[in-house]
């Protein structure tokens, strides 16, 4: 395909991709196929000549879209959001145009340079601490590991990565019970193990214990453990529940043990002054991630990883064979070195265009109108006799359920609510995911993706009622 041909083919596929995203709100929220129906309507084999790109495209509006659940949807409640918008989406086409791989500084000095400077941006933006250096993740996940590798180096004095696991002795992560569990992903990729996570207890609003991490920690180290990581959360996926982060940093730092904090979701709420709150004590802390890929406008993916001590992190992770070797080093970042995989996409850019295009302050203005929004949900549903608030909200996000005065049987109210829940999503016109809160079947209704308005959530709980009370 020669420029002149891309040229015309893009302009094709850019007033399609503005339809989209003016008229995203005539699909079903949740793919309406069957499995194998999409891989039934794909040939098996790979052309052996090349096809031209106006079947292709065409195949992708008759085949792909329809397989394709909408996130950018405005009844989008489902999981979190992994909002988008239109600066995000110019700005992630002139990174696929570039192509650039941006391991090292000299692979394309721009986007390591802005990369510094959009995470002091974010860094300032949400009034974390100084002396905070940031790092684009491919995801929280991915950060959770850097942060159980590094504490995993440090608790070993720097031998694990050497001689591997087998010549030291257990190293324990702690996390809480309502934590997500790319924790317990990291820990057994970082070979603490499985049965080497304590889940640690929560109290009434979900929020873990330090009592309990303490005694955890001391029973751990009495028997001849090393108490290595505590994975606290700022946003739990489930409730969105918030670890006391002061006490528990307290208690990090009297074992000598690495902290880390989960804010996924909930980190890009700190852009609002009004919501730092959740953020005392966050200082304590040896790293941190966030989503500006969740709930800050900016297409998957994007995680904002802050971390105290950067060298401690390079230092589990660098390796230096010749041909990565460059004469700037030393002078400069090569963030190859803060992250698992060695190739980078150029992150930053996205970012870039996303704050300078909102602004600060238009960001906050969104992110202000969903946690309204969800403040005035959470109202209906508590007024109303047959329903009920199973867990209170946090931010955007509440939980709750169908409670017909007729029904008092738990296991059958479970039923009832996943039948609604099935009934909701099926229907096409919003989409949420169920929850079990200490045991209850709940519909969890999170609220954040860019242009959610107060009529989706009206409509929404429009149908819920009138499903509901058709059951
Ligand atoms: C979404 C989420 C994660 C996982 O995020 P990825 O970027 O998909 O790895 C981890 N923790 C919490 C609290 C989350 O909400």
């Amino acid at each position: 395909m020669d420029a002149e041909e891309f040229r015309k083919h893009a302009h094709t596929m850019v007033d399609w991709m503005a339809d989209y995203i003016d008229r995203v709100e005539d699909y079903p929220v949740r793919a309406q196929t069957a499995p194998g129906d999409i891989a039934g309507r794909l040939p098996s084999e790979a052309p052996e000549n090349g096809e031209a790109m106006d079947e292709i495209f065409a195949d992708f509006k008759s085949i792909v879209v329809p397989g394709i659940t909408h996130w950018q949807h405005p009844s989008f409640f489902a999981y979190f959001p992994a909002n988008s918008s239109p600066p995000s989406i110019l700005a992630e086409m002139l990174t696929a145009s570039l192509g650039a791989q941006c391991m090292l500084w000299q692979t394309s000095p721009a986007a390591t340079e802005m990369e510094t400077l959009m995470m002091e941006w974010l860094r300032r933006m949400t009034g974390l601490p100084e002396g905070l250096h940031g790092v684009i993740q491919d995801s929280a996940s991915g950060a959770i590991l850097c942060a159980l590798l590094t504490a995993r180096e440090k608790a070993t004095g720097w031998t694990s990565n050497a001689e591997g696991m087998a010549a030291s002795v257990s190293v324990v992560a702690y996390t809480s019970e309502q934590a997500h569990s790319a924790t317990e992903k990291g820990a057994k990729i970082a070979g603490y193990g499985k049965a080497n996570v304590r889940l640690i207890e929560t109290d009434e609003n979900f929020a873990m214990r330090p009592e309990a991490l303490r005694a955890a920690i001391e029973a751990d180290r009495a028997d001849g453990r090393i108490p290595t990581c505590v994975v606290a959360s700022m946003g739990t996926t489930g409730v969105g529940a918030v670890d006391p982060l002061r006490p528990i940093g307290e208690i990090c730092r009297d074992h000598d043990v690495f902290l880390h904090v989960d804010a996924a979701w909930g980190g890009s709420a700190l852009i609002l002054p009004e919501e730092r709150g959740m953020a005392d004590g966050v200082e304590l802390a040896d790293s941190l991630v966030f989503n500006p890929h969740k709930w800050l406008m900016t297409n998957f993916d994007c995680s904002a990883h802050y971390v105290k001590d950067p060298d401690a992190l390079i230092r589990t992770l660098s390796i230096l064979p010749e041909f990565l070797k460059s004469r700037e080093q030393g002078q400069i970042i090569d963030y190859r070195d803060w992250s698992v995989p060695l190739g980078r996409r150029f992150r930053a850019l996205k970012l870039w265009f996303v704050i300078r295009s909102h602004g600060v302050e238009g960001l906050r203005k969104i992110l202000r109108r969903h946690i309204a929004l969800a403040r005035e949900a959470e109202g209906w549903i508590a007024e109303t006799a047959d329903f009920e608030i199973v867990a209170a909200r946090s931010l955007a996000l509440f939980n709750f359920r169908y409670r017909p005065d007729s029904v008092d049987d738990e296991a059958e109210l479970d039923r009832l609510n996943e039948t609604l829940l099935h009934r909701l999503n099926d229907d096409g016109s919003t989409y949420f995911t169920q929850n079990r809160v200490r045991g209850v079947y709940a519909i969890r209704w999170a609220i954040g993706q860019t242009n959610t308005e107060r009529r989706h959530v009206e409509a929404a709980w429009r149908i819920i009622q009138d499903t509901a009370r058709d059951l």
